[in-house]
């Protein structure tokens, strides 16, 4: 047997995106999905099929540039290796509803764990706001904290490798404020000659299956391969320790 083979198989993966249902919670300017059996075995039918109807920000999703910007990448853009990410930390930064990462929160971050962040590529930011999930949609939906659009751009000028940020609210800008939220991405999405590749965002993650001081080893981002969107539902999984 090939040894290297064998370590391999002994990886361990988590999931750290929902599973989409038609009472997943959604930002409320999104139609619900519809999983609509069609062919059933149940009812005669030789197998199974559904159709499945879901506007491309609903459950966990990662937004490409294209989301706010006429000339941003789409999807079908990214190569399988830009979604993969091997220096990833998940940052505890508890917030309330409504409440803001600001830049001050992500400064005291980084003077925190300067050798850790040095080459980090995926920051994923959990508020702790997971825990309305499942226990009141409606809050979950509308009373999110979120990230203030200097907080994005300040850890694109700190942190030149970063290229994916990611967070466990429905949403990286705060619930009915249109012009903090086209700041948020767009400080996100924009081609800056001194900063790194602009960011994927990856919206509406679990991280609350992740146990404290659980390591990170790798992160991959895997969104449902449509052509021409802005935008795709995606798998989360992370290789852990
Ligand atoms: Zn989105």
């Amino acid at each position: 047997m090939n040894p290297k083979k064998n370590i391999s198989n002994r990886c361990k993966y988590i999931r750290l995106s929902y599973t989409l249902n038609s009472n997943s919670p959604l930002h409320p300017d999104l139609k619900e999905p519809r999983i609509t059996p069609k062919n059933q075995i149940l009812t005669g039918g030789n197998y199974n099929t559904s159709i499945i109807t879901v506007e491309n920000h609903s459950g966990t999703h990662v937004d490409a540039p294209a989301h706010f910007l006429k000339d941003g990448k789409i999807i079908s853009d990214y190569s399988a290796d830009e979604l993969v990410f091997y220096n990833s930390i998940i940052w505890d930064c508890p917030k309330n509803r409504d409440e803001l990462i600001n830049k001050q929160d992500i400064s005291h971050f980084l003077s925190k764990n300067k050798v850790l962040i040095k080459n980090i590529d995926c920051l994923l930011l959990r508020t702790g706001f997971g825990t309305y999930h499942d226990e009141n949609a409606k809050i979950y939906s509308t009373q999110n904290p979120g990230i203030s659009p200097g907080a994005v751009f300040y850890l694109r000028c700190q942190l030149p490798n970063l290229a994916c940020l990611g967070i466990d609210t429905i949403s990286m800008s705060r619930y009915g404020r249109m012009k903090e939220s086209i700041e948020v991405h767009q400080n996100a999405f924009m081609n800056v000659a001194s900063l790194g590749k602009p960011l994927v965002l990856v919206e509406d993650l679990d991280l609350r299956v992740v146990g404290e001081g659980t390591e990170l080893i790798k992160v991959l981002v895997v969104p449902w391969q449509v052509d021409a969107i802005d935008s795709a539902p995606c798998t989360v999984l992370a290789q852990i320790n």
